[in-house]
């Protein structure tokens, strides 16, 4: 059980993994996967009062959820995932209240900016989408702009902007929130990992995890960038690749600005303990392993559309997933106990740039050091756009992934519309044309968002 009283740090998690000492022997529903997406998704089922029961290989935001950036954005989303992205805004808006824990959650406002008029213009073409959605985008000019960016070293031209957009602390907010799910009733287990799912008559039964099964028959599989080889060996095929984003915090340092400011140079949000996230705006690195031929066709739009960002790495990560197994017996290790936290080193190089960006934007942050870099594997689909569906092949098997590098913002909207798709309760979130078969039926693959 995720006990509700700890505090714990994820990145800095220092202590021992809690490994249950038993798992229930039944649920309504089990979601495999204790990202923000899992723990929301239980938080919202644990609510209505369902039997619920998380697993997680490692710790909770020990992966994506609780590595990255810490953006919560509307601004330059698909608009297929637009409504769902705003009832998540409404839902972080309320979280302290509802979980009585504050997540740093605040409306600093998210800036894009452009270096030239034309790029300007081109940012231009959101604000109209903003429009049809009543979302508050607007563009600011180089003068406005200044106001809120003080004392950046950069003619910009201006910025897209959108005030109501805002961040939260990625350390905090996936813990606490697993602890409102278990304060709520559902079953958080940390070090369990589930090995694979068992079906009988066609339908899924149980779930299989290194602590024993748990019968059920509906199943979430929120695995992050374990869902592809997790589905694999059910027969079930999600395409998705990984890139690897390097990021790092400074000190404390002076207010330079209170938002989101996205640059071709760096990405960069001030944090609740007084430094900034910063992390280089313009590279992004794709370790090329056997997955990358296998998806190749399938990514090929979205590689054109990032080509100026993804660089393409040669390095053990190849060997490694060649020798994944591809099924495996489910009473022995599985590779998901093989690595309970995937961990990647931070690139030097990449973080040498991110030191001369911030130098060379905000020279007033020269002598602010830097304290901690970390890497995240960012899983991505081909259209750069989750899925969220439930399994034709496997009834009672549902699968919520391909958050593609914003998640986190979009978590706990996704929990709610995925609760609702789990129970069969409309939630008010549509999400179908999130659907996984949309890859596979000749549908066209066009990314129309950024990583
Ligand atoms: C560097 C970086 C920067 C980012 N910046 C932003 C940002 O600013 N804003 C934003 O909105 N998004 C951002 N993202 C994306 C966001 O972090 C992810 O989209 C989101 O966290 C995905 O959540 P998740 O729950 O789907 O996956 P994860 O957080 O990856 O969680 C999946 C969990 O499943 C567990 N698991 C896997 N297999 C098993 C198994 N068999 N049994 C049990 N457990 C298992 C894993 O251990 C993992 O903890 C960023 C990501 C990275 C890496």
């Amino acid at each position: 059980m995720y006990p509700a009283d700890d505090v714990s740090v994820a990145l800095t998690w220092s202590g021992p993994l809690r490994a249950p000492q038993a798992v229930p022997e039944t649920a309504d529903i089990v979601v495999i996967g204790g990202g923000i997406v899992g723990v929301s998704t239980a938080w919202f089922l644990a609510k209505q009062g369902v039997r619920v029961v998380l697993c997680e290989k490692g710790h909770i935001a020990g992966e994506q959820s609780g590595r990255n950036w810490g953006w919560v954005r509307v601004q330059g989303r698909d608009t297929r995932e637009i409504p769902m992205m705003q009832e998540s805004l409404r839902i972080w808006g309320e979280l302290k209240n509802e979980i009585g824990e504050d997540v740093g959650f605040t409306r600093g406002g998210c800036f894009f900016t452009a270096n030239t008029d034309k790029q300007l213009e081109e940012l231009g073409a959101w604000v109209r989408t903003a429009a049809d959605f009543g979302i508050d985008s607007r563009l600011l000019s180089a003068t406005e702009l200044k106001k809120h960016v003080e004392g950046a070293a950069i003619d910009w031209a201006g910025a897209l902007y959108t005030a109501s957009d805002g961040r939260a602390e990625p350390h905090k907010a996936a813990p606490a929130i697993a602890r409102a799910a278990a304060r709520a009733g559902a079953t958080v287990l940390t070090s369990c990992a589930v090995r694979g799912v068992e079906s009988s008559a066609g339908h899924v039964s149980a779930v299989v995890t290194e602590h024993g099964s748990i019968e059920t028959s509906v199943v979430l599989c929120a695995a992050g960038a374990w869902t592809s080889l997790f589905c694999g060996s059910l027969g079930i095929n999600v395409p998705q690749l990984k890139v690897r984003g390097t990021v790092a915090r400074t000190a404390p340092a002076e207010s330079v600005l209170n938002g989101n400011v996205f640059d071709d140079r760096l990405g960069i949000r001030r944090r609740e303990d007084g430094g900034y996230t910063i992390a280089h705006g313009s590279i992004l690195e794709h370790p090329v392993t056997p997955a990358s031929f296998r998806y190749f066709i399938k990514f090929v739009p979205a590689l054109m559309q990032e080509l100026k960002i993804v660089r393409l790495s040669f390095g053990r990560e190849f060997i490694d997933e060649w020798r994944t197994p591809k099924s495996w017996s489910l009473d022995a290790p599985s590779p998901f106990e093989a690595t309970r936290v995937l961990d990647p080193q931070p690139s030097t190089r990449v973080l040498r740039g991110i030191r001369k960006n911030l130098d060379t934007m905000f020279p007033q942050l020269r002598n602010t050091p830097i304290v901690e870099s970390w890497a995240g594997m960012i899983e991505s689909s081909p259209d750069v756009v989750p899925i969220i569906d439930a399994i034709e092949s496997l009834p009672g098997f549902h699968v919520a992934t391909g958050f593609s590098g914003h998640g986190f913002g979009i978590g706990p909207g996704a929990g709610k519309a995925i609760a609702g798709m789990l129970t069969g309760k409309d939630s008010g979130i549509d999400i179908s044309a999130l659907r996984l078969g949309r890859f596979f039926d000749g549908s066209p693959i066009r990314p129309q968002s950024s990583i």
